[in-house]
């Protein structure tokens, strides 16, 4: 008989750090999204503006839903925090991103949680895998799994994780046991909106995307906006700043899982080194990891920004 229990031990087993299940109902947190696209908030994001109806809710996606099972898996390595680095030329890049492509290497995860669930399970069902690229609400399903809470800076907090996983869930059909959802532990603290570099936090848990180092080096296509460059700071993929100064990340365990490891040229990079890279130097280096998606053309954009930074700091001293 397929229980909650055991689907959460053999999400472990397959390398699925925190697993729980949430019901697939008409949970609160879901309708804030539609506000937040209405603010302009996703900026340019249109995928997230398209399919803001079908994320309202995982039964617009998968009808027979009851269930999303969320899991989270920790990608934290020992390497030092971007904020603690003293290093003056170095490259910031998000810790997420060092590795192997986590979209890969989760979904078949996943999907080998599902292949085990349909030969253990005594009925047939539906089940519909998804990591981040999906037409799913995932913080808001993982909150309500028990996984972690909607933290300040947006991102979800597990007691024991802290916030450096990767979410990944299964939309399914199973009237499984589901778990209590987290609780928020924020408290008072505000340090995440006070260090961001661009205040794109511009209220607890509330993202003003087009202001985020993230959505700048990562989503956008355009130039960076001038008025933003100076905040962008030696970022030339994504930002950690608001994880990074979070106290549930202050002492987190870390994953020897070696499709998290970085890749030895994003490892401490110099700015101009990288920059100094052939195309197909850096065509290689994104083979397979998920800084392809900015493609070659957006990480010289972001390199020629931090490096212009970097040159303007060392002007100032
Ligand atoms: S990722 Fe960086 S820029 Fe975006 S909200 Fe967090 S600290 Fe601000
Ligand atoms: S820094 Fe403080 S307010 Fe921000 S997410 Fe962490 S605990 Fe919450």
């Amino acid at each position: 008989m397929l229980t909650s229990t055991a689907v959460k031990q053999k999400a472990r087993e397959l390398g699925l750090d925190a697993c729980g299940i949430a019901p697939a109902a008409d949970l609160p947190e879901l309708q804030f999204f539609t506000e937040w696209i209405r603010r302009g908030y996703a900026g340019t994001m249109s995928y997230l503006t398209r399919s803001a109806s079908r994320r309202a809710d995982v039964r617009n996606v998968l009808p027979s839903a009851r269930i999303v099972i969320a899991t989270a898996t920790n990608y934290n390595t020992d390497r030092p925090y971007s904020t603690e680095c003293v290093a003056p030329r170095r490259a910031h890049i998000a810790r997420y991103a060092w590795g192997d492509d986590y979209h890969d290497v989760i979904l078949r995860r996943l999907e080998a949680l599902v292949t085990w669930m349909r030969e253990v399970s005594s009925e047939p069902f539906d089940a519909r895998p998804y990591v981040d690229t999906g037409p799913v609400q995932e913080r808001v399903y993982a909150q309500h799994a028990g996984i972690g809470w909607i933290g300040k800076n947006t991102c979800v907090i597990n007691p024991e994780l802290g916030s450096w996983t990767f979410l990944g869930e299964i939309i399914c059909s199973l009237a499984l046991d589901v778990d209590a959802p987290a609780m928020d532990q924020c408290g008072t603290c505000t340090l995440c909106l006070e260090a961001c570099p661009t205040h794109a936090l511009v209220s607890p848990g509330v993202l003003d995307s087009t202001r985020c180092i993230s959505y700048l080096t990562i989503e956008l296509r355009d130039p960076i906006p001038e008025p933003l460059r100076a905040g962008v700071g030696a970022h030339v993929y994504g930002c950690d700043v608001c994880q990074e100064v979070c106290p549930w990340n202050a002492a987190p365990p870390s994953s020897d899982d070696s499709a998290w490891q970085p890749r030895p040229i994003w490892d401490g990079a110099d700015l101009l080194t990288l920059a100094a890279k052939t195309d197909e130097e850096l065509r290689d280096a994104l083979r397979g990891s998920a800084m392809r998606r900015t493609k070659i053309g957006g990480l010289r954009r972001n390199l020629d920004v931090a490096a212009r930074n970097a040159q303007g700091a060392f002007g100032r001293h």
